[in-house]
């Protein structure tokens, strides 16, 4: 049985001689919130970046909803229903948050179904219906958050990579955003594919987590098994 909507296959990626991921084995099911559980440096964002084409992996596969898309341009895999989030948000500042939001069903032919997007993203984050003639530049790091986020779902994709979605946030807005795209998964059947130091977080809004350590998957389960293995409380829930 295959139901992975993302399949990567023994990937390895480097930054010149750094070597960042050594042989990184994991799946995706359509429908699911996965997260990739590290500390810093470990190599979570270069695994999205690979995903997406913004690093060309030394070794190994990546498929996506049965496409082979190992080293391909990012454009083809957008294209394909896969959109990035990525680390520190990268909004355009200069730009309304409603000219944002409109980049990002930039290549969709579908108006009716953008228009349609467009009022869910506004029901999901109210705030940016209120700001939708400002300047992105002036929302605060919270709701540049969730401008990122929503620019992402204007493209209507299958699968969403989220690359740290905690930096910088409030315990309660780190909270609220957490929620918002859980819901968007139930509601949307979006995939989500998370990585997170914020191991609490992500452990409880996904349903699959991976552990990365120096590159490597250590550790693979249920989040609700791995909230309970001594060696996450220990190290990633800072609990005894
Ligand atoms: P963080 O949470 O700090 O972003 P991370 O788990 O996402 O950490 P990566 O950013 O993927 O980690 O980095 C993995 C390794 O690759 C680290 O050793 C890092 O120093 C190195 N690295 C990342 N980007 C570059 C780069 N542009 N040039 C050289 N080395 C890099």
């Amino acid at each position: 049985m295959n139901d992975a909507i993302l399949t990567l296959s023994n990937v390895e990626s480097a930054y010149g001689p750094v070597k960042a991921l050594r042989g990184v084995s994991l799946r995706v099911r359509e429908g699911e919130v996965v997260t990739v559980l590290g500390a810093n440096g470990a190599g979570k964002s270069t695994i999205l970046k690979t995903i997406s084409g913004i690093i060309d992996p030394r070794k190994g596969t990546i498929e996506f909803a049965g496409n082979d898309i190992t080293a391909r341009d990012p454009a083809h895999i957008v294209g394909l229903g896969l959109s990035h989030v990525p680390e520190g948000r990268e909004v355009f500042p200069l730009l309304s948050v409603g000219d944002n939001l409109a980049m990002g069903a930039f290549t969709r032919k579908d108006r009716d179904g953008a228009a349609r997007d467009l009022e869910a993203v506004y029901r999901y984050f109210p705030i940016l219906k209120d700001r939708a003639s400002q300047p992105a530049g002036l929302l605060s790091g919270g709701q540049q958050q969730m401008l990122a986020i929503s620019r992402a779902l204007m493209a209507d994709p299958r699968l969403i990579l989220l690359d740290e979605p905690s930096l910088g946030l409030s315990p309660k807005l780190t909270k609220d955003i957490f929620e918002i795209v859980v819901r968007i998964n139930r509601e949307r059947g979006t995939t989500m594919l998370l990585v997170e130091q914020n191991a609490q977080m992500a452990l409880n809004a996904a349903d699959h987590g991976y552990v990365l350590e120096n590159g490597r998957i250590v550790m693979e389960d249920r989040c609700e098994v791995l909230r309970e293995k001594d060696d996450i409380k220990e190290f990633y829930l800072g609990m005894k």
